[in-house]
């Protein structure tokens, strides 16, 4: 890489990759001993799997807290991490890491923003979560243009005939919304069973009965252009027929699967999509570069979320180190210091 322009780029002490819950608790680790950082997360919410796979979950091993949902569990991480004042940022994937002369790195995102950081922990669990893909002869050519994985403009779709796979809470609630809105709407999915909520399942089956919306049982074939133009998308039902149907936009659910990513080319060492740490600082074998939770690997490892929560208590010492190496980092309660209360806000 040629040296980057750092004009205008944010400089920080810690960047943490990766809001999912250990992100989120490095946030607070890192604010106790009077570090502020900013935290970047490709999903437009923070939270990692617990708000993406499985929010209304309860989970019975975070200690003290007997049950607690998943997004319960996130919403407590961010409350207690609120008196740190991290800077998010949203939506974006971290692209680049690059390292730069007087231990610094160069970090990068997609969506552009830029930093200087003198510390990264990367919080980055199993990788960015990427949409599953349709598939299908044909139909990488019109992703963005008429195949999408969300829905970013709701009336876009209205007066259009409009294809909608999948089976769960995303494509049942679509079917529902733009049955009337859309010119048509007809909901592909591979079986009678949906994964989605059995009253929007019912809602829609009930639908598709009057003919507000139709149901085909079957899996996208190709897509249907025309010297470059999209007509539509070939289905092909369980029963071997395929049908051609005409159609302005395709919105695919299929959920979203996770991807190491660009982690892979931060010439950071990797052992089974995961980054190899010590246990003292939970550093990888780029000094000032940290993984904490599902991304790391030593011996031993389990991934819980109470274990990435140690792992971010003892990366940020070792971040503390790094910024100050000539100040010997006491450790502290947070019961009786009264440094530590002034940060938290609580003297
Ligand atoms: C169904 C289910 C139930 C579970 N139940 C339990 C349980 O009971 N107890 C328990 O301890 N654990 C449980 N787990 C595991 C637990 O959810 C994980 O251990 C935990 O989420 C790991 O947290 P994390 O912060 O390391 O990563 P994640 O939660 O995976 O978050 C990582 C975040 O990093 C982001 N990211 C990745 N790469 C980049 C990049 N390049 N740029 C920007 N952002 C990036 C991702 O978008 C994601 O938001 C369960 C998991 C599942 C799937």
């Amino acid at each position: 890489m040629t040296t980057p322009n750092l004009d205008n780029a944010i400089a920080t002490d810690a960047l943490i990759v990766g809001a999912g819950p250990c992100g989120l608790f490095q946030i607070f680790e890192l604010g106790l001993l009077g570090i502020k950082a900013h935290i970047v997360d490709s999903l437009k919410h923070p939270g990692g799997q617990c708000t993406e796979l499985y929010p209304d979950k309860p989970i019975y091993d975070i200690p003290a807290l007997p049950i607690c949902g998943a997004q319960e569990l996130i919403d407590r991480l961010i409350q207690q991490a609120k008196p740190f004042n991290a800077e998010f940022h949203l939506g974006q994937e971290v692209s680049v890491v690059h390292p730069l002369p007087d231990q610094a790195f160069y970090v990068e995102t997609s969506a552009g923003t830029r930093f200087v950081a003198k510390t990264i922990i990367i919080a980055a669990g199993v990788g960015s979560f990427q949409p599953r893909k349709l598939g299908g002869e044909g139909s990488e050519a019109f992703e963005g243009t008429h195949i999408h994985y969300k829905v970013q403009n709701a009336s876009s779709y209205h007066g259009k005939d409009i294809v909608i796979f999948g089976g769960g809470d995303s494509a049942l609630d679509w079917t529902m919304d733009f049955a009337g809105k859309a010119k048509s709407v007809t909901l592909v999915h591979r079986r009678a069973e949906f994964r989605g909520a059995p009253a929007s399942a019912a809602k829609v089956m009930e639908m598709a009965a009057t003919g507000k919306v139709k149901f085909i049982e079957g899996v996208a074939e190709s897509v249907m252009a025309d010297g470059g133009a999209f007509k539509g998308v070939r289905v092909k039902r369980n029963d071997g027929v395929v049908d051609s149907l005409n159609a302005d936009q395709l919105l695919v659910f299929f959920g979203l699967h996770p991807k190491l990513g660009p982690i892979a080319e931060w010439g950071l060492t990797i052992d089974k999509r995961a980054i190899t740490v010590d246990t003292e600082k939970f550093q990888s074998n780029v000094p000032g570069i940290f993984a904490v939770g599902d991304i790391n690997t030593y011996p031993g490892k389990k991934k819980l979320i109470l274990s990435g929560f140690h792992e971010a208590a003892l990366a940020a010492f070792a971040v503390a180190g790094i910024l100050n190496p000539n100040k010997k980092v006491h450790l502290q309660y947070t019961t009786t210091s009264p440094v530590m209360q002034k940060r938290l806000g609580v003297s």
